[in-house]
């Protein structure tokens, strides 16, 4: 039954006024009558024609699928499969109409190499002139007109979303450009940048940039160092196209879209130009009134306006499609950056955007129950020892309880407690970078972050904890309290002695020593070192001057002592008596 009306060739699917979609896969007879709605005899009776007998509840082949509905007058859809190949996402997009697309191009490069400064030259020059003044609307993605073709440039922070991808294997750029400074030459942030088009497997095209600052000796230099890192040149004989241009004055610019056009024809890209839209998510924000809104890169298929959706863990349907002209737009075709809005809940950038059946997001949403909604900002945390918190709850209830329970903890500690942001959702790439500069802890309650923002966490050195019981969260808020409360304990090494004598009185074994520096004290520790080699360590049981039992022996006096299961003594071995003090932390 599950498959009953998942296949509901609905308008809602991205259809539109043509042929209605069917997206294939194998099903029974009767789920097929029940899509194609006509009845399951007349199917049976059109199977029965072809020389297939079968009953209602037959599971009928892809094939066999396939002929019903092209007989019904479908138009038939493979369903986007989305398989892992060595870490590495590949979405497959068989079926339907195939047109030729733009390519999507990345800058990528060293910080200060220029690639905004390159970007915005491009738009500025480039982005034909809509009504009144070209492009309104940050979308994360732009489209730009040259003389041979269009290309689709992925704005900022179009390097940190590649970044992200290569970390998810996602691969949304077809070439990139890697800027290099001229004055610079290669910095750590190209190499990465380098690295990571490799792992995507994402051509490179080299901007070298601030051309106008440098001479000819100069950009030879840079042009060496990139064969250095195996960019071959390709008037060297290698593969790699390297324009010298200026992204300030605007110099080579022209050559460099030329050569990207170049290398796309190479590519060959295509993209399915009927059926559902695919396409992956390119940055999302919280709009005041809309709710979460998304910006799209769509590679394949078709995306209107009342269609349903998943990305990542959102579902929704579109209410919204706004171009980069900030005009409305009832449907979009691949290639064409937009901003959607119509989700019940965040996805991430980098995730798959995918148009679904109103049966699948029926489905989605009834296995799910949580919706969560907006982050709210709560002041900022003034006193610098207190402990700086960020929640991200998995819905909203959790998220009220625990900032409620949290805002008592902190009354109780005299407020060394400080929320700076209570939200509903997956721990982000962004939640990190606020909370590293906010030098905040981040509380995951039932929300666990992705790998790539672990990894963020890391770099950044933002601690991100991750709960599933209140109670486990707020005990583990104040154990970290008392611990940045409560001084630090540390082994200082209190004095020094040597042994003189080895005694063994039945069977304890005594080292009698001489102290020569410092103390000896009741309660310290000692370490045996012979020759300069640590022997063993142990907690003094007692400690003695002349017989009588002392709680500290000075430095110029004898002792002897029994260190708890400690008995390997030689004499003129140096012991260190160690004692455990209390430093107040800062
Ligand atoms: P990004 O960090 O890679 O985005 O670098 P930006 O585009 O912000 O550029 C960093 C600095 O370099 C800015 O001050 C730019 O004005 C400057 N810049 C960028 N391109 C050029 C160029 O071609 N020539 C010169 N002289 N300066 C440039």
């Amino acid at each position: 039954m599950a498959m009953k009306n998942s296949n509901e060739p609905s308008s809602a699917a991205g259809m539109g006024q043509d042929k209605a979609i069917f997206i294939l896969k194998p099903m029974t007879v009767g789920a097929f009558a029940d899509v194609a709605k006509v009845s399951a005899g007349e199917v049976i009776l059109f199977l029965l024609r072809k020389g297939i007998s079968c009953s209602r509840n037959q599971l009928l082949q892809e094939g066999v699928v396939a002929d019903l509905a092209r007989h019904y007058g479908f138009e038939v859809v493979k369903s986007p499969k989305i398989s892992r190949d060595q870490d590495e996402l590949v979405i497959e997009h068989e079926g339907g109409a195939q047109e030729s697309r733009s390519p999507i191009v990345v800058v990528v490069g060293h910080v200060d190499h220029g690639k905004t400064t390159l970007l915005d030259y491009i738009r500025k020059t480039r982005v034909a002139q809509k009504e009144k003044g070209g492009i309104t609307q940050h979308l994360g993605a732009y489209r730009v007109t040259t003389g041979r073709g269009d290309i689709v440039f992925l704005d900022t922070p179009g390097h940190e979303a590649f970044m992200r991808m290569r970390e998810r294997g996602l691969k949304v750029a077809d070439l990139a450009i890697l800027m290099v400074a001229a004055d610079d030459g290669i910095m750590p942030q190209t190499l990465e940048a380098l690295n990571a088009a490799k792992a995507a497997n994402v051509p490179i095209i080299v901007a070298l940039n601030k051309v106008d600052k440098v001479d000819q000796k100069r950009i030879d230099m840079v042009k060496q160092q990139l064969a250095k890192y195996g960019l071959s040149l390709d008037e060297w004989g290698g593969d790699v196209i390297c324009v010298p241009i200026s992204a300030k004055e605007g110099t080579g610019v022209d050559k460099l879209l030329e050569m990207v056009h170049l290398q796309a024809e190479m590519l060959e890209l295509k993209a399915r130009v009927t059926g559902p839209g695919i396409g992956y998510v390119l940055e999302t924000k919280l709009e005041k009134g809309r709710g979460t809104v998304a910006t799209l890169i769509l590679q394949h298929g078709i995306v209107r306006v009342g269609d349903f959706f998943v990305a990542g863990v959102a579902t929704g349907k579109i209410n919204v499609i706004m171009d980069s002209f900030g005009v409305l737009i009832k449907e979009v075709m691949p290639g064409n950056p937009v901003q959607i809005a119509g989700f019940d809940e965040m996805p991430q950038a980098g995730d798959i955007f995918r148009v679904i059946t109103a049966a699948e997001y029926k489905e989605r949403k009834s296995n799910r129950g949580k919706f969560p909604e907006l982050t709210s900002f709560l002041p900022q945390a003034e006193d610098k020892n207190a402990l700086v918190i960020m929640l991200k709850a998995d819905t909203d209830s959790s998220k009220d309880a625990l900032t409620k329970a949290i805002e008592k903890l902190a009354g109780q500690e005299k407020e060394t407690i400080n929320i700076i942001q209570a939200g509903v959702g997956a721990i982000t790439e962004s939640d990190v970078a606020f909370a590293a500069t906010a030098h905040a802890t981040i509380y995951g309650f039932g929300v666990k972050p992705e790998a790539y923002v672990q990894l963020e966490a890391k770099r950044l050195n933002v601690p991100v904890f991750s709960f599933y019981v209140i109670y486990h969260l707020l005990d583990d808020i104040k154990e970290r309290i008392e611990k940045a409360r409560k001084p630090e304990v540390v082994s200082k090494k209190v004095g020094e002695a040597v042994v003189r004598k080895v005694f063994d009185i039945k069977g304890e074994i005594i080292a009698g020593c001489y102290v020569k520096t410092g103390k000896f004290v009741r309660d310290g520790k000692v370490v045996v070192l012979r020759d300069g080699r640590k022997i063993g360590e142990a907690k003094i049981k007692t400690l003695q001057r002349e017989r009588r039992s002392m709680k500290e022996v000075a430095a110029g006096y004898e002792c002897a002592f029994i260190a708890e299961g400690l008995s390997d003594f030689q004499i003129e071995d140096t012991i260190e008596c160690y004692q455990e003090v209390e430093v107040p932390k800062e």
